[in-house]
């Protein structure tokens, strides 16, 4: 990770190229489809698709084989959690493609991004289909996998640090520590319709739950909790950006974390960490970082105990 100086010039490159990826993005994709591939290009080979994972912001977090094929394939297909960093490290000759989800804005239905990844590799592209943090952790990797096994295109999995593991590290939050928290649950608080959780059983677990895409849910999952028999003074933190120069990490308990994060203007991505190792946290603090305090330090001690 470079200081936090450099990591910000690096972003304003980056979002540079972010300018270009955008004007290219919306002419490619309607030209994949469209377009008639010329003789030569359809009697090539079957490209393969790579889904990798991209980590959850700072480039550094990328693994080898991750940047080895960022830089070797044909085309980069990429979602909106893709840092403009990473994306900057993708060469120029390159097609880049962006099909993100935003929420409450329109973007590639599932269904035409695995169009366009099919489309791709039978073309003979060799495609990075580039995603956050792990594709395989609520990431859709296994769909888009599955469709393009129907299709007999090979699929290789590139795996990447999931949000649950990199932004809790860069908010010394320990997933696990020996007295306080022996498992880690990860649960997405997306869903179609209804929110549907066994939370008692959460409750239960006594482990560190990591919700994904629960910031406008913080409110049900903490009453949630709370009558599932979860203790109201279960610290919580709610990291925003994390693996970012703008991480911003929000710590309280199930009783009033919604409160302390009232007038704060939180977005997404956001995380939320719910267990008894997010108090360790203003101890193991490393990374330039804004934590905000909202747990009594009495209280805090005495968890760390
Ligand atoms: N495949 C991704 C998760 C995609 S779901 C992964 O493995 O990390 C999107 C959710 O992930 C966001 O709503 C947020 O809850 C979480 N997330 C991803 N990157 C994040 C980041 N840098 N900071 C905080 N939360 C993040």
């Amino acid at each position: 990770m470079p200081n936090k100086q450099s990591y910000i010039l690096e972003g304003r490159e980056g979002l540079l190229r972010q300018a270009r990826v955008a004007a290219i993005s919306s002419s490619v994709f309607d030209g994949v489809n469209s377009k008639k591939a010329k003789p030569e290009e359809s009697q090539r080979k079957v490209g393969t698709v790579f889904l990798v994972g991209a980590g959850p912001g700072d480039p550094d977090l990328l693994t080898i084989k991750a940047l080895r094929c960022i830089q070797q394939a044909d085309v980069v297909v990429y979602d909106r959690l893709v840092s403009p960093e990473i994306l900057s490290l993708i060469p120029s000759d390159k097609d880049i493609l962006y099909v993100g989800k935003a929420k409450g804005a329109h973007s590639v239905p599932q269904n035409d991004t695995n169009a366009l990844l099919v489309e791709l590799a039978q073309r003979g592209k060799n495609v990075c289909r580039l995603k956050g943090g792990d594709a395989f952790v609520f990431g859709r990797g296994g769909e888009e996998m599955q469709t393009l096994h129907q299709e007999d295109i090979q699929v290789e999995v590139i795996p990447g640090i999931t949000a649950a593991s990199g932004c809790t590290s860069y908010a010394g939050i320990p997933l696990t520590h020996r007295g306080l928290s022996q498992g880690c649950t990860l649960v997405t608080a997306h869903a179609e319709k209804d929110l549907s959780v066994n939370w008692n059983a959460l409750a239960a677990l006594d482990h560190t739950l990591v919700f994904y895409m629960g910031l406008s849910k913080l409110s049900l999952i903490s009453e949630e909790l709370s009558q599932a028999g979860l203790s109201s003074t279960t610290p919580v933190a709610v990291i925003e950006k994390g693996c970012t120069a703008d991480q911003r990490v929000f710590i309280s308990d199930l009783a009033t974390i919604k409160d302390a994060i009232k007038h704060e203007a939180v977005v997404s991505p956001s995380l939320i960490v719910v267990g008894k190792v997010v108090s360790l946290a203003k101890e193991l603090d490393w990374f330039i970082t804004q934590t905000t305090e909202h747990l009594d330090i009495e209280q805090l001690e005495k968890l760390s105990a």
